[in-house]
């Protein structure tokens, strides 16, 4: 018999992942597992548990064990077909929330886990969001999650705008495409997340290359545009929106203070 304590002293993992493991097994917050140290954990809990623990100690990422992950302060649900969201990206949509035009027509391309098109939609009702992804497994976890939190999002599947129907002209085409460069080294310490959503094995810029033409020829009424993309890619990024005719993008910082969205907003 092993009880909530033991079990928390019992491994060398991070303390606050094995606290993070408990609530979700057993439905016990941290307030609780201090309290209630001695309840005894059922068998089929402690092996719940210790499969976890031991995946986490191979270095599968908490949230694919968990199943869930915050981003804007709801929970999305997130499985190996998705991209862990980064707390990077919060960033990136506190300025959409700020500056996407009101009752616009708005597009997230390469959706993902649907992260950033359900906080935006939200956030701001006025808008009309839509989102798609190549991903038949992303498309899953998206549509999954704006139905739990509500969200109102049409999803589609395609390649960046070409799935999307051709009477539709956006005001916004937002994205956080793959931009690290194929031979990264950065890339294996994220094996566990899709590769193709993180890299486009080649010089992490094919994305911007690809979108920004098609919004020149499909979203003719465009106002706002805004990209993620690598710390290291502030200069390309914006040279790529300058060839395509977007003058004046302006690049933002995350929360590390690294380069990492380039937007431009129609004069
Ligand atoms: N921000 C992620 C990372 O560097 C990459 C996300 C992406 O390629 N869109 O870990």
């Amino acid at each position: 018999m092993t009880t909530v304590r033991e079990w928390l002293l019992s491994s060398s993992l991070d303390s606050i992942d094995k606290s993070f493991m408990l609530e979700q097994v057993r439905g016990m917050n941290k307030a609780a597992q201090l309290i209630h140290g001695d309840r005894v954990l059922t068998p089929e809990e402690e092996n719940r548990l210790n499969d976890i623990a031991n995946k986490r100690s191979e270095g599968v990422p908490l949230p694919y064990l968990l199943g869930t992950q915050e981003f804007f302060g709801r929970p999305f649900l997130v499985n190996p077909s998705v991209l862990i969201p980064r707390p990077d990206t919060e960033c990136l949509v506190e300025w959409l929330i700020e500056h996407l035009p009101k009752n616009g027509l708005v597009c997230d391309l390469g959706t993902g886990s649907g992260c950033i098109a359900a906080t935006v939609a939200l956030e701001r009702p006025d808008l009309t969001v839509w989102a798609s992804d190549i991903s038949k497994g992303a498309l899953a976890v998206a549509q999954a999650n704006c139905k739990a939190l509500g969200a109102d999002v049409k999803l589609v599947q395609g390649s960046w705008l070409d799935p999307y129907p051709a009477e539709l002209s956006f005001d916004a085409v937002i994205s956080n495409p793959p931009y690290i460069e194929g031979d990264d080294k950065h890339l294996d310490a994220l094996r566990y997340e899709p590769r193709s959503a993180l890299t486009d094995e080649s010089d992490g810029l094919i994305a911007y290359r690809s979108i920004l033409p098609q919004i020149k020829r499909k979203a003719p009424e465009v106002q706002v545009i805004a990209f993620e993309h690598g710390w290291n890619q502030e200069e390309a990024v914006q040279s790529i929106f300058e060839e395509n005719g977007f003058k004046g993008a302006s690049t933002f910082r995350d929360y590390g203070n690294n380069p990492r969205f380039t937007a431009w907003l129609k004069v």
